[in-house]
């Protein structure tokens, strides 16, 4: 008997026997990754780096390390591989379109619906590619994906320059410029971050590494300044313009009882209008953590205006911070600090503020009414079932869109509540809080910070985050650039 055509026959009637869906899964599974001559043994000898399959002892670690929060979500990808070089990246990239397997990527871990974990596929961890060259000649820089904001600015200090990096130090430069990154002086320095991107290196799903920048792969580059966690390649290397460091940096802060939100509003209303750009306001609803342990939790949310000057000498950042002193935020506050000289190094390191992790949920809106959205908003903050949890706007965004970037929609403000609690039992009522929160904004909502949306729970937020042109235009290049399906969409996009 012919043993070739015996097995063959075997296989049809294995093949039949399963059905249309159980041939797909077949097809995909570990065994063809065999016939196409690939093994998980295969890709570890071709990456430097750490390759750690499913069935590895110390799998859940490294999978729970992957996302920067506590509240781990419940996806499972097949193999992880933490790439120690550019090259790896490719390996991976290579060995996963061959052997079927949807590939995630993950900076640093911070988006909030822990994005970089899905089910099933390849996660290629990028955290430990952090190289950094500044060119103060040029006022460039060119980084790997996994420096961390605070890196990124520690180094640039010491040539006098700066960039618009996360407020948040341990963020990677990698997630946050590819969703758009308000960040330090955004207004001042280039506007949202991601519109100081002059290049960038691109790992795309056939393996190749190529450039995009505005003459080089002008859509690629496009789609990747502002695509966020749905970009269909990995970018490897950031260029960034960078800007000059400001001489003095000061900041003034003022403290009002949430019921008295109305005073803070009145007076904001009218100082935004005359800032200068270089003028950053940071407002907070907060839990007071100094109330009496016998006061109601309602009964203890305070309103935090945060100023902060970024100029070239004390006294011009005096005249800047003026105009609130003089005003009733300041006369009617019940706490201030005024005229602090201040650094980024301080900036990245506040005093008093609950920067611990806990479990985490994330959302926002841009608006043009600040004022009706916070008022509608004080009341069910009040209500809030985390007193770790905080509300906080970014006022006065006059940053203009850029026909080169597919980061597409912004108001003039920009609110975002930020839910952090302890315990698990307590996920569906913090959930919904936040889904209360949504609906409530939603009159005023003018889109969504892709960054920062809660797409694990609500996936059509990503879709609002863009023009509906945009929207389009990348469903368009994800097709041009990853016919087959090589990455994750966003979540809950197939
Ligand atoms: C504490 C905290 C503070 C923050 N502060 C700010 C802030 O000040 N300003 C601001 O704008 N945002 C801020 N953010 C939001 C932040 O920009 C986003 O969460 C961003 O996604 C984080 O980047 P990451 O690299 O850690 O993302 P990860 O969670 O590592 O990745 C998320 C997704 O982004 C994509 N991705 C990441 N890296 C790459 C890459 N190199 N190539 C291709 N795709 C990639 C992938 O789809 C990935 O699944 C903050 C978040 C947190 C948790």
């Amino acid at each position: 008997m012919n043993r070739n055509h015996s097995s063959r026959r075997d296989f049809l009637k294995q093949i039949t026997s399963l059905g249309v869906m159980g041939t797909v899964g077949y097809l995909r599974s570990p065994m063809s990754m065999a016939s196409a001559g690939t093994t998980i043994s295969d890709l570890t000898s071709r990456v430097g780096g750490k390759v750690i399959p499913r069935s590895d002892e110390n799998y859940e670690i490294w999978r729970q390390s992957m996302v920067w929060h506590i509240s781990k979500p419940g996806r499972f990808p097949e193999v992880i591989v933490q790439a120690g070089t550019e090259q790896d990246v490719i390996e991976a990239v290579n060995y996963a379109r061959n052997n079927s397997l949807k590939v995630s990527l993950r900076s640093s871990g911070h988006n909030g619906a822990g994005a970089a974990l899905r089910d099933g596929g390849m996660l290629i961890d990028l955290s430990l590619l952090q190289e950094i060259n500044v060119d103060p000649v040029t006022t460039t820089v060119k980084l790997q994906p996994g420096l961390k904001a605070i890196q990124l600015m520690e180094e640039v200090e010491q040539h006098d320059l700066a960039f618009p990096a996360s407020h948040c130090p341990s963020v990677a430069m990698g997630g946050y410029l590819l969703g758009g990154g308000m960040g330090w002086n955004h207004e001042h320095w280039g506007g949202i971050a991601c519109h100081s991107i002059r290049s960038m290196e691109i790992i795309t799903a056939d393996g190749k590494k190529v450039t995009a920048n505005p003459t080089t792969n002008k859509d690629l580059y496009w789609a990747a300044r502002g695509a966020g966690p749905g970009f269909f390649g990995v970018v490897t290397q950031y260029e960034l313009e960078l800007y000059q460091a400001p001489q003095t940096i000061m900041g003034s802060m003022y403290i009002h009882p949430l019921d008295n939100l109305r005073v803070v509003t009145d007076a904001l209303e009218k100082l935004v209008q005359l800032k200068d750009e270089r003028v950053e306001i940071l407002l907070l609803f907060m839990h007071n953590h100094q109330a009496p342990a016998d006061m109601p939790a309602e009964q203890a949310k305070i309103c935090f205006v945060g100023i902060n000057a970024f100029t070239d000498s004390e006294q011009e950042a005096r005249n800047m911070l003026s105009p609130f002193a003089e005003s009733e935020l300041a006369s009617k506050s019940v706490f201030k600090v005024e005229n602090n000289p201040t650094t980024f190094q301080k900036l990245y390191n506040p005093e008093n503020v609950d920067t611990g992790v806990g479990r985490y949920a994330v959302d926002n809106d841009w608006v043009s009414d600040i004022s009706g959205a916070l008022h509608t908003l004080a009341d069910h903050f009040k209500s809030s079932p985390s007193t770790r949890s905080h509300l906080l706007a970014s006022l006065v965004m006059n940053s203009a869109l850029q026909k080169d970037a597919s980061f597409s929609k912004i108001a003039e403000h920009y609110i975002a509540n930020y839910l952090v609690w302890n315990d698990e039992e307590k996920d569906e009522e913090n959930h919904a809080w936040l889904g209360k929160a949504n609906e409530l904004l939603k009159p005023f909502s003018k889109g969504h910070y892709v960054n920062e949306v809660a797409g694990d729970r609500y996936p059509e937020r990503f879709q609002e985050s863009f023009s509906k042109p945009s929207w389009e235009r990348l469903n368009e290049l994800r097709k041009k650039y990853d016919p087959d399906s090589v990455f994750h969409n966003y979540l809950g996009h197939s």
